[in-house]
């Protein structure tokens, strides 16, 4: 039998290593920015167009390459960064690797033009699949081009794997953000199909933070700053009132490098646990600085998961140097800031649950004021903080009086006296009522969402099985994947009060709803809340049950034009408060809008 084992033609082993490494438009760009951070360049300038699918070029003005090395810089293992195994161990570049620029050209049209600052002219060099294609000199400024043109245009199996360009922008943005957040000292800029989508001049990097994020973050940001067994922290932490209801602005570097680790994340919301509202996320900006010795970044191609040695003393240092800057800055109890002074560093034994560090001793500062009504024993009334004052009394509300529909319901108010509410909607969208302090306006659908949202959550949580309305059975059709996805939340939606089956293929049969749904068209409702459900775990990466929760909630939620009788306006009114965030729509929109006696008569002040 004749011998079978052959070996692979370069162009082919590039292109399968190539989908290790570049899987999409923004790996690309990742690698492609790093080679210009690591070339020492002060000046990058991005050019997207497509979402990255038909053009990726990058301008530096760093070192540039000598003619030899424009050439040698598409083979694999070509690097000039690592001669032998131990500087692998003490990296201090971000690509060594030298299998980035070989990916990229084996699928992709790439040009290079380059010129180094001792050399007259520049050298251009084209490669298509791996295969040089042309080789001129050229007139360029010292520093590099590198142009991408067509990325995966000889594998359509993953061209047609990428996603709408608005995704995949996304990812460009977020790697581009990345390398400008850790290098602040460049100037950056980000072009997309010919509209300027970043300009970011050199900056400290507080300010870096505020030209990629928006004015708003000047005031937002808490400095973080220690050293101690070897370890540099610093960055910013945003302001616990600032957090957001999504995972949006959290970033954690690890000598210069982006990370993800789930487990530092945890230390900081550990140490912000009492100052954050329910379900919100700390904003934040972290730079740790470890010796490389004691980092394994090589466990992942693409590098963003690391591990250190010290996880837990690193975990310890976090915790501690973020509650000391919040007491520094005021934003926690002097009482935690005294103890943590001494600078607690005993380790948390991973996994296993982490003691709150705001146990001792009642909180008696919150910058949002206590959100839930069923804590209002927490909040003085004297000074009733955010919410608070408006649902001060409400307590007493009683469920709106159905002998009488049409009479205003009276209820008694904290201190004997008598008070009448009626509610009144406005344009058949939002609802006005007075309140103890003065009025209320309520966005419904904006409610309704919130109030569902908490019922389903709180339902996927405790499993709690729930009264399902009988429906005359309907089936509905999904495509393959959505079906997938579907049969992937099954359980779920059960809990939730769906009747629903699997027919076979992409077929289900529902013969039943969550309580108080109205009937509708099942096959609409499915793809709806299957639409959602899928942006929101692209775009927020959302755990599950919240993902379920929102995306039913956003689909079932009342819309504007829906008339409500006054017992609806009231039921809707007291859910709303018996939420823990009830100013808030789970997406962060604003549900209502609290105007103050005194605000009133400013109002009329002229
Ligand atoms: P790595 O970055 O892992 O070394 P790459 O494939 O990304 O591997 O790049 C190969 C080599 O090409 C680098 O080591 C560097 O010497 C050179 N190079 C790539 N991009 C640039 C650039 N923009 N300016 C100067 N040299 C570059
Ligand atoms: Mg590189």
């Amino acid at each position: 039998m004749a011998d079978i084992i052959h070996l692979l033609p370069e162009a082919v082993a590039n292109q399968i290593a190539a989908g290790e490494v570049i899987q999409r438009p923004a790996s690309a760009l990742k690698e492609i920015l790093e080679n210009s951070v690591d070339a020492g360049a002060s000046e990058i300038r991005v050019v997207i167009r497509d979402a990255g699918k038909t053009l990726i070029q990058v301008t530096d003005n760093g070192s540039g390459m000598s003619e030899k090395d424009a050439e040698h810089c598409f083979k694999r293992h070509a690097t000039s960064k690592i001669h032998k195994v131990d500087d692998l161990f003490a990296i201090h570049t971000l690509g060594f690797r030298g299998e980035a620029l070989a990916s990229v050209a084996a699928v992709a049209q790439v040009e290079l033009k380059t010129r180094r600052r001792q050399d007259d002219m520049g050298f251009s060099i084209q490669v298509e699949g791996s295969k040089v294609t042309k080789k001129a000199p050229c007139q360029i400024l010292p520093g590099t081009i590198l142009s991408v043109r067509n990325l995966f245009y000889n594998v359509p199996a993953r061209r047609n794997f990428l996603k709408s360009n608005t995704a995949e922008m996304r990812h460009i943005i977020e790697e581009f953000q990345r390398v400008a957040l850790v290098n602040p000292e460049i100037s950056m800029n980000l072009f997309h199909n010919n509209k300027q989508l970043f300009q970011l001049p050199e900056a400290r990097l507080r300010e870096r933070i505020v030209a990629i994020f928006g004015p708003g973050y000047k005031e937002k940001l808490i400095p973080l700053e220690q050293q101690a067994n070897d370890i540099k922290i610093s960055g910013y932490i945003g302001k616990p009132q600032y957090a957001k209801k999504t995972r949006g602005e959290q970033f954690f570097f690890a000598n210069k490098r982006f990370i993800r680790h789930p487990y530092l994340n945890h230390s900081v919301e550990n140490a912000l646990q009492e100052l954050l509202p329910g379900d919100s996320h700390p904003t934040y900006f972290i730079y740790l600085e470890v010796d490389p010795k004691k980092i394994d970044i090589n466990i992942h191609p693409t590098k963003t998961e690391i591990n250190f040695q010290e996880n837990q003393l690193i975990y310890a240092l976090l915790r501690s140097t973020i509650r000391q800057s919040l007491g520094k800055y005021n934003i926690t109890p002097a009482i935690d800031f005294d103890v943590e002074q001494s600078l607690d560093l005993t380790p948390p034994v991973q996994g296993k649950p982490i003691k709150n560090p705001f146990q001792r001793g009642p909180v008696d500062y919150n910058p949002f004021g206590n959100h839930s009504p069923r804590r209002k024993d927490a909040c003085s009334p004297s000074s009733p903080q955010g919410w608070e004052k408006l649902y001060e009394g409400l307590k007493n509300i009683p469920e709106a009086s159905a002998s009488k529909p049409d009479a205003p319901e009276c209820f008694p108010q904290g201190e004997g006296e008598g008070r009448t509410v009626d509610f009144c909607q406005i344009r058949q969208r939002y609802i006005l009522t007075g309140i103890k302090s003065g009025m209320v306006l309520i966005d419904q659908q904006r409610a309704h969402q919130r109030i569902l949202y908490e019922r389903f959550l709180s339902q996927l949580e405790q499993k709690t099985h729930v009264s399902q309305q009988a429906l005359f059975p309907q089936n509905v059709t999904l495509s393959p994947s959505d079906a997938g996805i579907l049969r992937e939340i099954l359980g779920e939606l059960r809990v939730i009060g769906f009747s629903i089956n699997h027919l076979g293929k992409n077929t289900f049969v529902i013969n039943g709803t969550p309580a108080g749904m109205k009937e509708q068209n099942m096959q609409d409702l499915m793809e709806n809340i299957l639409e959602n459900y899928k942006r929101n775990m692209v775009e927020l990466n959302l755990e599950q049950k919240t993902n379920l929760a929102r995306s039913m909630a956003a689909r079932i939620a009342i819309r504007p034009g829906k008339q409500l009788s006054q017992q609806e306006m009231q039921s809707l009114f007291n859910d709303l408060f018996a939420c823990h965030i009830p100013g808030l729509t789970p997406d962060g929109k604003k549900i209502l809008v609290a105007l103050t006696g005194e605000q009133i008569e400013q109002l009329f002040k002229q």
